[in-house]
């Protein structure tokens, strides 16, 4: 393959005009098709809504570069998505089954300071990403949550103990997720990977929720916002 070939191939200044009408177009009929999908601007998406991105993203893309796809064709393509959207959103107002179908439902990931290991498993997360998400939601145990959901577009909401019901729990800054080395029977240790929380009688005791046998010293500090 020639290089000159993969970055210029048969292009003239005739048709480089033309790839950019053809790109003013498509991008004011998506802007105007985005506005009758009926969305405001949003932080995330759910797979449903990727979908619909993705279609008119590639309705959209050929016309704008490929000489033989004609816009009237793209247009076609353009309002049957929307078409479909607006039908698969009635529908999933309609029906809580197929809403929960296509949009998923909120995941409970920490509940009283645990992690709910078995939610976790079904969203195929690692921990790891969670205890980034929670510690930028400036968490620093899972002593600190009463509750943390999994949106349906990907976000934790995340509920507070108050500085009183704060417990003992997994600590998910790095500086304080060690694998502790020495026992202190004063100290409380937690499960690090489901936050299981107690006092230890030796190290390598096997966590009674998770079968885990890596511990670290707990945290009870109270959640600071
Ligand atoms: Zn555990």
């Amino acid at each position: 393959m020639d290089l000159i070939d993969i970055f210029l191939h048969d292009t003239t200044w005739g048709l480089v005009v033309e790839i950019i009408i053809r790109c003013c177009v498509m991008f004011l009929l998506i802007l105007i098709f985005l506005k009758l999908s009926g969305k405001r601007g949003i932080r995330q998406l759910s797979i449903f809504e990727i979908a619909i991105i993705l279609s008119l993203g590639s309705a959209a893309g050929d016309p704008m570069f490929i000489d033989d796809a004609p816009i009237a064709q793209a247009f076609v393509v353009m309002c049957t998505i929307i078409i479909l959207y607006r039908l698969v959103t009635w529908a999933m107002m309609k029906s809580k089954k197929i809403e929960i179908f296509l949009e998923g439902k909120p995941l409970c990931i920490v509940e009283n300071g645990l992690m709910v290991t078995q939610d976790m498993r079904k969203e195929k997360y690692s921990h790891d990403e969670f205890f980034a998400e929670m510690r930028q939601q400036s968490v620093e145990h899972l002593g600190q949550i009463k509750v943390a959901l999994l949106e349906t577009d990907g976000c934790l909401s995340i509920l507070f103990y108050g500085k009183d019901e704060t417990k003992w729990g997994l600590p998910i800054f790095p500086n304080h997720y060690k694998k502790s080395k020495n026992l202190d029977s004063d100290v409380f240790y937690s499960c690090m990977y489901c936050g299981m929380t107690q006092r230890l009688i030796h190290l390598d005791h096997e966590c009674p929720r998770c079968k885990g046998k890596d511990w670290a010293e707990s945290l009870n500090t109270a959640h600071i916002n």
